[in-house]
C-alpha cells in the first residue's frame, strides 16, 4: 500500500480551545513501533479531561484518542509480533520502562516513566498514527472496527475497575451509565451478577438502556437500591457520588472510582466507611487486564452501542459526551476497515 506523506488530524494546540483540523506529516515508526492506518478511534471521557486541561502536562500540540483500531501499514526494525495487514488495537497505556520499582513489582499501570496514548504521545484522532507494538492488541474478529474501539478503554479500564470490585460480588452497583458501564454490565451479567445501574436524576432513557444491557434495576443516583450492594463502581466524574455509593454498599464492600479525574469528594460521616468498607481508585491498565478482557469479549458477544462521527466532527463528539447526550460510546470513523 502506498503511504502518503501527509495526513489529516484533529489537533489540540492548547487546552480549552477547539481541536483544529490540520494537515501533518505521516509519522515514522521508531524501532518498536508500528505505523497504523486508523479505521476508528473511540472518544473517551479522559479525552475531555485532557481537552479541558484537567490533567497535567499533556504533550502539546497533541492528537487525542486512545481507543484506536486500524491496520498495520509499516513496522519498525525491532517489531516481531505483527506484520503489515494485521488489524490492531491501541489502548491508553502506550509505553512502560520495565525497570522502575512499579514495573518490577508487576504494577506497570503505575510506571514512573509511562507514556499514554493521546496524552503524552499522539493518539488516534488522525488518519495515521504510530504506536509501540508491545502495548498493542489484536481485537476480536467478531467485532467491527466501530464496535471494537470502545473495548480498548471503556472496556479495558472498565474491566480493571470490575476486577477491583472483588470476585465474590453478587450485587454490583454502577454509577454513571455510559460507555464503560454498558460493557461491564454485560460482563457482570454473564457471570451471574446482579447489576444495579445509577444514572443522573431523571435520565429515564439511560435507565432503560441499562436494563436493556442486563441491569436488574436502574434508578437515580440519589435513590437507594432495593438491596444493599456488595460493591460499586463509579464511572461518572462526580465526587458527590462517593458518599452515595458508600451508603448503598454493604459491610466489607468496595467502592471503586474508575475515572482519571473526579470533582472534589464532599466530607461524609465516618460511619459510611466503617465496617471495613473500602474506597479505591483505578489508574490506567496493565497488559494483563487487556488480554483478560479481550479474551472475555471474544467469548461473550458484547453488544456495543456506538454512535459514529466523522473525524472532522471530533469537537462535536466531545461536546455530545460532555452533555451526556450519548447512550454508549462516541466513535470517530476515520478510514476503511
Ligand atoms: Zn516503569
Ligand atoms: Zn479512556
Amino acid at each position: 500500500m502506498k503511504i502518503p506523506d501527509k495526513m489529516h488530524a484533529m489537533v489540540l494546540e492548547e487546552p480549552g480551545k477547539p481541536l483544529l483540523l490540520s494537515e501533518l506529516a505521516v509519522p515514522q515508526p521508531a524501532a518498536n513501533d508500528v505505523l497504523i492506518k486508523v479505521s476508528t478511534c473511540g472518544v473517551c471521557r479522559t479525552d475531555l479531561h485532557v481537552f479541558d486541561g484537567e490533567l497535567p502536562n499533556p504533550k502539546l500540540p497533541l492528537i487525542l484518542g486512545h481507543e484506536i483500531v486500524g491496520t498495520v501499514v509499516g513496522v519498525g526494525t525491532a517489531v516481531k509480533a505483527c506484520r503489515t495487514g494485521d488489524r490492531i488495537g491501541v489502548p491508553w497505556l502506550g509505553y512502560t520502562c520495565g525497570t522502575c520499582r512499579y514495573c518490577a513489582r508487576d504494577q506497570e499501570n503505575l510506571c514512573e516513566h509511562a507514556l499514554f496514548t493521546g496524552y503524552t504521545r499522539d493518539g488516534g484522532y488522525a488518519e495515521y498514527t504510530v504506536a509501540d507494538q508491545r502495548y498493542c492488541f489484536r481485537v476480536p474478529a467478531s467485532y467491527t472496527s466501530v464496535e471494537a474501539a470502545p473495548l480498548l478503554c471503556a472496556g479495558l479500564i472498565g474491566y480493571r475497575s470490575f476486577r477491583m470490585a472483588g470476585r465474590h460480588v453478587a450485587r454490583l452497583g454502577i454509577y454513571g451509565f455510559g460507555a464503560a458501564a454498558h460493557l461491564i454490565a454485560q460482563v457482570a451479567a454473564a457471570q451471574g451478577k446482579a447489576v444495579y445501574a445509577f444514572t443522573k436524576p431523571g435520565d429515564i432513557e439511560g435507565q432503560a438502556f441499562a436494563r436493556q444491557v442486563g441491569a436488574v434495576w436502574a434508578g437515580d443516583s440519589r435513590t437507594m437500591p432495593p438491596e444493599q450492594l456488595d460493591a460499586a463502581i463509579i464511572f461518572a466524574p462526580v465526587g458527590a457520588l462517593l458518599p452515595a455509593a458508600l451508603r448503598a454498599t454493604d459491610k466489607g464492600g468496595t467502592v471503586v472510582c474508575g475515572g482519571i479525574h473526579m470533582s472534589d469528594i464532599p466530607s461524609f460521616p465516618y460511619r459510611l466507611l466503617w465496617e471495613e468498607r473500602v474506597v479505591r481508585s483505578v489508574a490506567n491498565l496493565s497488559r494483563t487486564d487487556a488480554e483478560e478482557f479481550l479474551t472475555i469479549a471474544a467469548r461473550i458477544p458484547l453488544k456495543v452501542e456506538a454512535r459514529p462521527f466523522p473525524l472532522e466532527q471530533a469537537n462535536e463528539a466531545l461536546e455530545a459526551l460532555r452533555r451526556g447526550a450519548l447512550t454508549g460510546a462516541a466513535v470517530l470513523v476515520i478510514g476503511d476497515d
